[in-house]
C-alpha cells in the first residue's frame, strides 16, 4: 500500500519554517487505518510484547491498536499534570527550553517487554525520554516503532541503544 500518498505536508505549521506531516487522511480512511496498524505490527517480526507505551498525543492512536493486536497492555506517557496517580518524570532539552514527560509508577513491571510507539520521530528527544521512563521502572525496550521518521533530523542518534523501526522515512 502506498501509505505516503495519505500523508499531507502542511507548510509553516505549527510555526513558520516547519513542514508538518499530517496523518489525518490516513486515519480517516478505514482501509489505511487498519493496514497501517498491521504494517506497524509487522515491524516487530513476531517479538513478544507485554506493554505498548504511546506518547501523548498521537502515540495514543496506533499504540492501542498495536496493543490489541499483540494481546499486550497499553501505557500512556503524558505531558505534566495529566496523569492522576503516582508518577515519575523525565525532562529533556528542546531547541529552545525543555519539555517533560511522565508515566505512572505502576504502569510497567520489572522485566516487562516494551514496545515504544509514536506517530512521528523528529529529533528523537520525545522517544529518548519515554525510553528512560520505561527503564527507570525496570522495563526492557524491545523496539521503538514509528509511523514516520524524519531521517534528516537524525533522531536515531538519540536512541541508538535501542532497536528502531519506522514504516515511512523522509
Ligand atoms: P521529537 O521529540 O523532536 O522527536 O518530536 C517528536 C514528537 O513531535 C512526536 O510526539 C510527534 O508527534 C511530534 N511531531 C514532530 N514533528 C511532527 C510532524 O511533522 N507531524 C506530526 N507530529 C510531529
Amino acid at each position: 500500500m502506498d501509505f505516503k500518498s495519505f500523508i499531507r505536508d502542511v507548510p509553516n505549521f505549527p510555526k513558520e519554517g516547519v513542514v508538518f506531516k499530517d496523518i489525518t487522511l490516513l486515519l480517516q480512511n478505514p482501509i489505511t487505518l487498519n493496514e497501517t496498524a498491521n504494517a506497524l505490527l509487522k515491524l516487530l517480526d513476531g517479538q513478544k510484547i507485554d506493554k505498548v507505551v504511546g506518547m501523548e498525543s498521537r502515540g495514543f492512536i496506533f499504540g492501542p491498536m498495536l496493543a490489541e493486536r499483540l494481546n499486550a497492555g497499553f501505557v500512556p506517557v503524558r505531558k505534566p499534570g495529566k496523569l492522576p496517580s503516582k508518577r515519575i518524570s523525565e525532562t529533556y532539552n528542546l531547541e529552545y527550553g525543555t519539555d517533560t514527560l511522565e508515566i505512572h509508577l505502576d504502569a510497567i513491571e520489572k522485566g516487562d517487554k516494551v514496545l515504544i510507539h509514536d506517530d512521528v520521530m523528529a529529533t528523537g528527544g520525545t522517544a529518548n525520554a519515554a525510553c528512560k521512563l520505561v527503564e527507570k521502572l525496570g522495563g526492557e525496550i524491545v523496539q521503538c516503532n514509528f509511523l514516520i521518521e524524519l531521517t534528516f533530523l537524525n533522531g536515531v542518534s538519540k536512541i541508538k541503544d535501542y532497536p528502531v523501526k519506522s514504516l515511512l522515512k523522509y
